[in-house]
């Protein structure tokens, strides 16, 4: 029996004797099928393999970044951010090892994971056990998930202050539970961690909201109206998104800047 995990999107799935027929994430209309057909492996075949390792980046004081190398799935950058001595990690990546372990416990471990939507459910229950944590998903996401766990806590509602100064928003737009980290510095600043619930443009002055990124398939403008208009009382000066992108500084304006842009550009009257 093996835990096997789909190379194209990194979602793992319970333990069979075969890889699953397909895998749901891939077959619906915001992920892909590669043109190759659906392939498998496992995370201990990862391991073995020696080809893969992961990366730790200070991005700036309580805020690290892991990458791994190379680049497997969807390729996300993940967070760990540590505020008041309460390390969460902020989705989730496919690869753990060892090194990987050592390393964070090393620095305090992991009190918590929380996920922002669906395309970053891989191996969060592997995760979560190596360092006897919860892992929060939203509960209009549940159905997405793959890998059932007691240690899955599914909240519900607009927000969860999960420690002091660390409080998941509900935005949706891009999934329906899709959640972004408001982070409040003991300094008073505050970031917001958005996966691809908020995207970062090329232009790192704007963002973006989109129902699919590969199939490119936008949202409706009153949906990215909700979105900007949640966010409206939270102020962030930056910004970082899954694939290390940032907007540094008034993030928050940006955002809103971004949402008008948006809407007026379908509606017709930007261009
Ligand atoms: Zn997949
Ligand atoms: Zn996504």
């Amino acid at each position: 029996m093996e835990k096997y995990i789909c190379i194209t999107c990194g979602t793992q799935y319970p333990a069979s004797s075969h890889p699953p027929e397909e895998c749901v994430i891939c077959e619906e209309e915001r992920q892909y099928v590669p043109p190759a057909g659906q392939q498998w492996t496992t995370l201990e075949k990862m391991q073995q393999s020696g080809t893969y390792s992961n990366h730790f980046v200070e991005e700036q004081k309580g805020l690290k970044s892991v990458t791994t190398s190379p680049e497997f799935g969807i390729g996300q950058t993940v967070y760990i951010v540590e505020e008041q001595g309460f390390r969460l990690l902020w989705d989730c990546m496919v690869y753990i090892d060892d090194q990987t372990i050592t390393l964070l416990n090393e620095e305090g471990g992991l009190d918590a994971i929380a996920l922002s939507h669906p395309h970053y459910y891989t191996t969060q229950v592997e995760w979560a056990e190596a360092f006897n944590c919860p892992i929060y998903i939203h509960e209009d996401d549940q159905e997405w998930v793959q890998q059932s766990s007691d240690r899955i806590i599914y909240w519900s509602g607009e927000s969860l202050e999960l420690s002091e100064g660390l409080t998941l928003y509900r935005l949706g737009g891009h999934f329906d539970g899709g959640s972004v980290l408001h982070w409040v510095k003991s300094d008073g600043e505050a970031v917001l961690l958005t996966g691809d619930i908020i995207q970062v443009a090329a232009d790192r002055q704007w963002v973006s909201f989109m129902y699919s990124y590969p199939n490119m398939i936008p949202l409706p403008a009153e949906t990215v109206r909700n979105i900007a208009l949640k966010l409206k009382p939270l102020k962030f000066s930056e910004l970082y998104n899954a694939f290390h992108r940032e907007v540094s500084g008034q993030a928050d304006i940006a955002v809103q800047r971004s949402a008008e842009r948006y809407a007026a550009a379908l509606e017709g009257r930007l261009f």
